[in-house]
C-alpha cells in the first residue's frame, strides 16, 4: 500500500485550504493510498472531518506560528523520519515550496516543484509537470523514498467528502529551541475568491497603460465570480499589488478560463497559467506571442472591446 502524508495549509478563515483538499485527491488517485495529513497546530475546524486514514496535528507550534518555515520544517523532517512515507505531498503555496524544498534537502530525497499529475508504480513515483514557460510538459521519475513533490493549484478537483480520521498528535525535540515567534498577522484585503481559487481569472498587464483600468478588470471578475490578476510589468509599475501577479515569480493559477488582456504572452508569465482550461486573449498586436497560447482571441484595444465583452458576459449570465 502506497503511504502518503499530506502536508496540510489552512485558509484565511483556519479551515483546511482548497489546494490541500485538492492534494487528497491527488494522494488518492496513487495506487491502494493510505493518506495521513499533517496539520500544524491543532485539529480545529474542518481538519477533523477530512476523508483521509489519519490527521496528525504538530503540536509543538501553533497554528500562528506556521509562517516560521524553519520550525516547520523541523517538525516535518522529523515527522516523516518517524512515519517513513512513500510519498509526502504539498501545495505548490509559498508555504509549500519553502518547507518541501527544505524539507527535501534535509532528508535527502528527490523533488519535483509545480506538478500537475502523479502516478506511482512499484519502485518510483511518476510525475508531470510544465516546463519552458509551460509550452511542454516534462515526465520525471523520482525513486527516493519519500519522493517529495508540490502540486500546482486548480491541477486536481478538491474533495468534497467527510471522513473520520483517527487523530494524532505529533511533537519532536526539534523545536525546543525556539528561534523566532509571529508577533503579527496582517491579512490581505481581498474581496471575492482567492486567486489560486478562482475558476476565472482576469489578468492585466502592460497593455493597460495605468492602475485605473484594473477596475474595469475588476468589474469582469466580479460579473463572472473570479479574481484579477496581472503581468509582473504591470505590478513592477505600482498599477497592482503584487500579490496579483501571475508566472514564473509569482502565483501559478489553472482556472476554467484566464482571460489575458494587454498582456504579451512571455514565456515567464506563461509559466503561471498556461495550464489554464482556456485562455482567451484582447491584445490590439496581431503578432503577440499570447495568441499562439489562446484559444480565443480579439485583436483590438481593450478600451473598446472590454465594455463590449462585460456587457455581453453580463447579459448571458443575467
Ligand atoms: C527571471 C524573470 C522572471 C519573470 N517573472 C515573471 C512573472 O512571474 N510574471 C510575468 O508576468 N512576467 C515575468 N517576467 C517578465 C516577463 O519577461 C515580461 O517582461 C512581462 O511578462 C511582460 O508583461 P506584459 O505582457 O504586461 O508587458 P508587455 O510585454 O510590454 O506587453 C504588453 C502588451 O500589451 C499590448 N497592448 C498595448 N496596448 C494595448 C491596448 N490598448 N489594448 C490591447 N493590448 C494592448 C501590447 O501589444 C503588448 O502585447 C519575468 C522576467 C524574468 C527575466
Amino acid at each position: 500500500m502506497t503511504s502518503v502524508l499530506l502536508i496540510a495549509e489552512r485558509d484565511d478563515q483556519g479551515e483546511i485550504s482548497q489546494s490541500t483538499l485538492q492534494g487528497i485527491t491527488a494522494a488518492n488517485t496513487l495506487t491502494n493510498a493510505n493518506v495521513t495529513v499533517a496539520v500544524v497546530g491543532d485539529a480545529a475546524g474542518s481538519a477533523s472531518t477530512l476523508a483521509v486514514n489519519k490527521v496528525i496535528t504538530i503540536s509543538a507550534i501553533s497554528a500562528a506560528d506556521n509562517g516560521i518555515y524553519e520550525r516547520v520544517t523541523d517538525e516535518v523532517a522529523a515527522l516523516v523520519s518517524s512515519t517513513a512515507p512513500d510519498v509526502v505531498i504539498l501545495s505548490k503555496t509559498d508555504f509549500g515550496s519553502v518547507v518541501g524544498a527544505r524539507l527535501a534537502f534535509r532528508i535527502d530525497a528527490g523533488f519535483a516543484a509545480d506538478c500537475i499529475e502523479i502516478s506511482k508504480s512499484s519502485d518510483s513515483v511518476s510525475v508531470t509537470r510544465p516546463v519552458y514557460g509551460g509550452s511542454a510538459l516534462a515526465e520525471y521519475e523520482i525513486a527516493s523514498s519519500p519522493a517529495v513533490l508540490t502540486l500546482r493549484a486548480g491541477a486536481y478537483e478538491p474533495t468534497n467528502d467527510d471522513g473520520t480520521p483517527e487523530v494524532e498528535s505529533f511533537s519532536s525535540e526539534a523545536t525546543a529551541e525556539q528561534h523566532a515567534s509571529v508577533s503579527d498577522t496582517i491579512l490581505e484585503a481581498r474581496e471575492g475568491v482567492r486567486l489560486e481559487d478562482a475558476d476565472f481569472v482576469v489578468g492585466g498587464g502592460r497593455g493597460l497603460g495605468g492602475p485605473e483600468p484594473f477596475s474595469v478588470l475588476t468589474d469582469l471578475a466580479n460579473v463572472l465570480g473570479g479574481a484579477v490578476g496581472a503581468s509582473r510589468a504591470a505590478c513592477d509599475a505600482g498599477w497592482i499589488d503584487h500579490s496579483h501577479q501571475i508566472g514564473l515569480t509569482g502565483k501559478s493559477v489553472s482556472p476554467d478560463v484566464y482571460i489575458a488582456v494587454g498582456i504579451s504572452g512571455a514565456s515567464q508569465h506563461m509559466a503561471g497559467c498556461s495550464s489554464s482550461r482556456a485562455i482567451v486573449a484582447i491584445n490590439k498586436d496581431s503578432d503577440s506571442n499570447i495568441f499562439k497560447e489562446a484559444r480565443f482571441g480579439v485583436v483590438g484595444d481593450w478600451e473598446k472591446v472590454l465594455p463590449a465583452f462585460i456587457e455581453t458576459v453580463r447579459e448571458l449570465r443575467a
